[in-house]
């Protein structure tokens, strides 16, 4: 990203007496390192807060939300920064910068981890792949565990493990009042259960306990076809995934070839419909449970193959790093009927990049099995949840490439459910909060109510108190 002259924003505060009470390092813009410090990865948001604290311990958050809130600041709580509306970072406010807390400590004998509020799903999967476990977690490896727990946590495993958020034992967080307090089943269970969905809502997490299931090596990967077959794909796919074992977690979706070793080099930039295919079942079975995606149309290219689950999580980190713009829209849907595949087919063909794309999610299975109230998650009985999404570089293309999500998810509208996954949400969406969180939008006003009366933790699809 190129380097942008940057102007002390005029709120008049002075982040002294912050550098004093914290051992992290708090960047402001007369210092080194401030026009990295301030950027997060959707490069679309170019904003210059009056200051970055990079949080070191949980001491440090403390004292960057009595900070922010005594000084009447904004206040972004940032993990992996991978918020696509850009909420890691604003214009004249305090970042709390959680990243350099990443720690993991995976206690093997009862499958669980402990993990810092800053950490990356890439930490994670490091840490507890040593010990043949894992947990549902994001499909990239630079996300933040988080960010993307607190609002559900959609990935591979989630059809056989529930989404990540339903794996949470317990959270440290430290609330708008300054303190800090452990949520569970077992003690502030109202804001254990609004954690569990409501995102950023109630405080900073400092750490988050995780039940671990046994994952090591998994069958996965992408198997390409001819856009024609699209349709064909779309049709068995939404057969299929109704009774497929709850091992099998993979979605189909729409991109140009990328320029990969498995692609015929003839077909590098065509468009293409693909399978992400994720079978974590018995690696004897795999080729029996995938046959569906061999035997549905011929296969252009096939790159799937047993490999360690942690290198699946990375395996397209190269399509979206830090600074690539990015827009998105989202939907739940149950079904999949045939005017709905035929729009997929139509928009899904005219994907715009390498890095554009549309993926179904499924999230039925053990998703379906936690009750539509248990969690501020909402839509238990959804069956796909759909993610449009436009990454590019170029900013002359903005327009573009916006427009081509918003058609595609306005061809999608008549068979989508009116809310949506909340962290696949963009800065043009807070009109869908209710909508998203459906029958339990009036409990976490409640919990919001109870933990963050000031709303001090607005940066985020907001629930107003
Ligand atoms: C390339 C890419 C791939 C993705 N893939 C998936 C996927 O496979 N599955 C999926 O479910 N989602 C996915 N997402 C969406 C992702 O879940 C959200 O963008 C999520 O908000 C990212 O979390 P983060 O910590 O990286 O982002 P950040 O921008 O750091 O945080 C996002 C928000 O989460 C809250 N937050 C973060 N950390 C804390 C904390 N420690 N305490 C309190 N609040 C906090 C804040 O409100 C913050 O504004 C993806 C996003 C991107 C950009």
């Amino acid at each position: 990203m190129a380097d942008i002259t940057v102007e002390r924003p005029a709120t008049g505060v002075d982040v002294g007496p912050l550098r004093e009470r914290v051992r992290g390092g708090v960047i402001a813009a007369a210092d080194e390192g401030y026009n990295e410090a301030r950027v997060v990865h959707n490069g679309m948001f170019d904003k210059h807060p009056l200051a970055v604290l990079r949080a070191e311990q949980v001491a440090d958050v403390i004292a960057g939300v009595n900070f922010a809130r005594d000084n009447g600041l904004d206040l972004s709580i940032r993990a992996g920064a991978h918020s696509a509306p850009g909420f890691g970072t604003n214009d004249g406010g305090l970042v709390i910068d959680m990243s350099p807390m990443h720690g993991v400590r995976v206690d093997p004998k009862a499958k669980t981890a402990r993990v810092e509020g800053g950490a990356t799903w890439g930490d994670l999967n490091h840490a507890s792949h040593a010990f043949g476990l894992a947990v549902t977690g994001g499909i990239i490896s630079t996300t933040g565990v988080a960010g993307l727990t607190l609002g559900g946590g959609i990935g591979y495993l989630d059809r056989g493990l529930g989404l990540s958020l339903d794996n949470l034992i317990s959270a440290d967080v430290v609330t708008a009042d300054g303190k800090f307090v452990t949520a569970s089943e077992r003690e502030n269970e109202d804001l254990f259960w609004g954690l569990r969905g409501g995102g950023g809502n109630f405080g900073v997490v400092t750490s988050l306990e995780f039940r671990l299931h046994d994952v090591g090596t998994v069958f996965a990967g992408p198997i390409f076809y001819n856009i024609e077959d699209a349709s064909a794909l779309l049709h068995m796919y939404s057969e299929f995934i109704r009774t497929a074992p709850e091992q099998f977690g993979g979605f189909p979706a729409f991109q140009i070839a990328p320029p990969l070793p498995f692609i015929p080099e003839n077909r590098h930039g065509d468009t293409l419909a693909l399978a992400v295919v994720h079978w974590a079942g018995p690696l004897d079975e795999a080729e029996k449970v995938l046959k569906p995606f061999h035997d549905v149309a011929p296969i252009v290219a096939d790159g799937s193959g047993p490999l360690p689950y942690p290198a699946l999580n990375g395996a397209f980190d190269a399509l979206y790093p830090k600074g690539i713009r990015a827009y998105w829209k989202s939907a739940f849907a149950k079904e999949l009927p045939d005017a709905a595949i035929a729009a997929h087919v139509e928009h899904g063909s005219k994907v715009p990049e390498v890095s554009a794309t549309m993926h179904l999610y499924p999230i039925n299975g053990a998703c379906h099995r936690v009750g539509p109230t248990d969690t501020a998650f909402a839509y238990r009985d959804a069956n796909f949840s759909m993610v449009i999404l436009a990454a590019w570089q170029d900013p002359t293309k903005d327009a573009e490439r916006i427009q081509w999500v918003r058609d595609y998810y306005q061809a999608l509208t008549p068979y989508s459910e009116p809310g949506g996954y909340i962290n696949f949400m963009q800065d043009d969406d807070y009109g869908k909060i209710e909508d998203n969180y459906r029958q339990n939008y009036d409990r976490l006003v409640q919990v919001k109510r109870t933990y963050d009366p000031g709303n001090l933790f607005h940066v985020n699809q907001n629930i107003k108190p």
